[in-house]
């Protein structure tokens, strides 16, 4: 069986508590690998080797930093067929949409490569007789990040692409299901001119991440995942004094108004709700048609797309998506389509049961669609993550605001519409950090930032752009005088510049 190793100091290193996770490939469910759990032993050797690369890299020129940048870039390219095989044949998402989990990291990684740019501070001349007042931005020291299964690619890269170049030295513990690709990321980042020791990843489940709360020189965390782990994350670790930022889970609706271009809806809609098996943060799992002839119209061109569409193994081309991650997964997600249909939500298509020939016991869900779905439901108000669609029907605009506004997640949502100012007035008012307008998955380009509300994310910094800059980095200020040999008496008043 091939062993997944924790990636320390530019070396493979075992993990020694004994412990293993399974890895599986979904499309068969058969286990491929296992991946040695780390015990905080394992996370100090971590963050040791973390500490010993930082006084080098700190002093690393930003325009040197963002050379290995640059190189990481190219490498990824160079690589991008083996690494999109392997995110694949771990997570279950088809090809294309690897490529584009990669992709998606890469642009956070060009962003990066404008480091010496975004980390130039701020310049007061003459503030006050003979005075000048500058900041600069320093790294914080070793930060760690800790991600989620859905994107073993973009996220990882979000968080160590902008640490690294800010100055910092990283230790990354990826998901326990799909850990092969952030290894290979930290391999390529080594060969792309990182010292040994400014990447380091350790693999594992609560006992390394509660390693990483507590250890006295890991100075902040990032976290993407669900969003009890995330409080829990935000809670314990700002207790221990580090900056956290935790982004947890989601629920993101699609409002639909009348006058809205069906044809371009529908074929947004079910690519934002089934691509990746429903499997991503920013999916549209719940669509919020306005007024009875829109919910009705939507639901007669909903089905026949759905009906068309090709579920299959993750290296088929032709298939628009695979099976989820786990067995366990695939259950939580079909006793979730229980539930509704038992809650009283009208299952209109039930994609329990799905069977691929050949793959027999791989984890595939058909794309399920309920309608008729109310806001008292369970179903509505958690998250489900797999390839099921909810139809929620208003009776007005104010009451489609409404529905994601007071949802416990605030991740995303979106507005479909020609009418511009109905638009607008929604983007303004609708309490969701992140807002698409005829736009169905409005994931933030690399140089704006990516964050959610409510409980969709704990801490004020958002990921990538100049608020990643912001977590990674303190502001010091100087304020400087260089006096021509004059003593000047002492002064015991606070001083101001008149
Ligand atoms: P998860 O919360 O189960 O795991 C995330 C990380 O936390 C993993 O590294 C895991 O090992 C670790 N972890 C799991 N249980 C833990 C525990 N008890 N104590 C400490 N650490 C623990 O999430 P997942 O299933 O890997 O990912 C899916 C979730 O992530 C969904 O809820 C999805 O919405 C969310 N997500 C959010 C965003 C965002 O930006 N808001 C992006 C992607 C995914």
């Amino acid at each position: 069986m091939r062993a997944i190793h924790n990636f320390i100091d530019g070396k493979s290193a075992s993990a020694d508590s004994g412990r293993v996770g399974r890895v599986y490939n979904p499309n068969t469910g058969a286990q491929q690998a296992e991946v040695g759990f780390s015990t905080a032993r394992n996370v100090d050797a971590a963050v040791q080797a973390a500490l010993a690369a930082l006084p080098g890299w700190m002093a690393t020129n930003p325009q040197r930093r963002a050379r290995v940048m640059f190189n990481f870039k190219a490498l990824v390219e160079a690589n991008m067929d083996e690494l999109a095989h392997l995110l694949s044949s771990e997570h279950g998402k088809v090809i294309a949409d690897s490529r584009g989990d990669i992709q998606r990291g890469l642009e956070v990684i060009e962003f990066a490569c404008g480091i010496p740019h975004v980390l130039k501070g701020e310049y007061t001349e003459g503030a006050g007789p003979g005075i000048d007042v500058y900041s600069m931005r320093q790294p914080l020291g070793v930060v760690a990040g800790i991600t989620p299964f859905n994107f073993p690619g973009m996220i990882p890269m979000w968080m160590f692409g902008i640490a690294i170049a800010c100055g910092n030295t990283f230790v990354l513990k990826p998901s326990e299901k799909d850990p092969s690709l952030p290894v290979r990321l930290a391999e390529l980042m080594l060969e792309a001119g990182a010292p040994a020791g400014v990447l380091n990843v350790v693999h594992g489940d609560k006992e390394a991440v509660d390693a990483i709360i507590a250890h006295p020189d890991i100075k902040a965390i990032s976290f993407v995942g669900s969003s009890d782990i995330a409080h829990y994350i935000y809670a314990n670790g700002t207790a221990n004094n580090k900056r956290v930022q935790a982004m947890g889970g989601a629920k993101n609706h699609g409002v639909v108004l009348p006058d809205a271009d069906m044809d371009q809806v529908v074929k947004d809609l079910v690519g934002a709700a089934y691509g990746s098996a429903g499997e991503r943060c920013m999916a549209l799992p719940v669509v919020v048609p306005v007024g009875k002839k829109t919910a009705d119209e939507l639901r007669a061109r909903l089905i026949p797309e759905i009906e068309r569409m090709k579920v299959g193994i993750s290296t088929d081309p032709e298939a628009q998506y695979g099976p989820v991650v786990s067995a366990q997964h695939k259950q939580r997600v079909e006793d979730y389509i229980a539930l509704g249909a038992k809650e009283g939500a009208e299952l209109v298509r039930d994609g329990r049961g799905f069977t691929l020939q050949g793959y027999e016991e791989g984890y595939f869900i058909g794309p399920t669609l309920f309608d008729k779905v109310s806001t008292g439901m369970r179903t509505y108000q958690e998250e489900i993550f797999g390839p099921v669609l909810q139809i929620v029907r208003a009776e007005s605009f104010e009451e489609a605001l409404a529905l994601p506004s007071q949802h416990q997640y605030g991740n995303g949502v979106a507005i479909f519409t020609r009418n511009g100012r109905a638009a607008r007035e929604f983007a303004q008012r609708v309490n969701v950090g992140m807002v698409g307008i005829n736009v169905p998955i409005p994931v933030p380009v690399a140089y704006h930032t990516f964050g959610g509300w409510k409980r969709s994310a704990f801490g004020d910094t958002n990921q990538h752009g100049m608020e990643g800059v912001k977590f990674y980095t303190k502001v010091k200020t100087i304020t400087a005088r260089w006096p021509e040999g004059m003593t000047e008496d002492s002064s015991f008043v606070i001083p101001t510049m008149r």
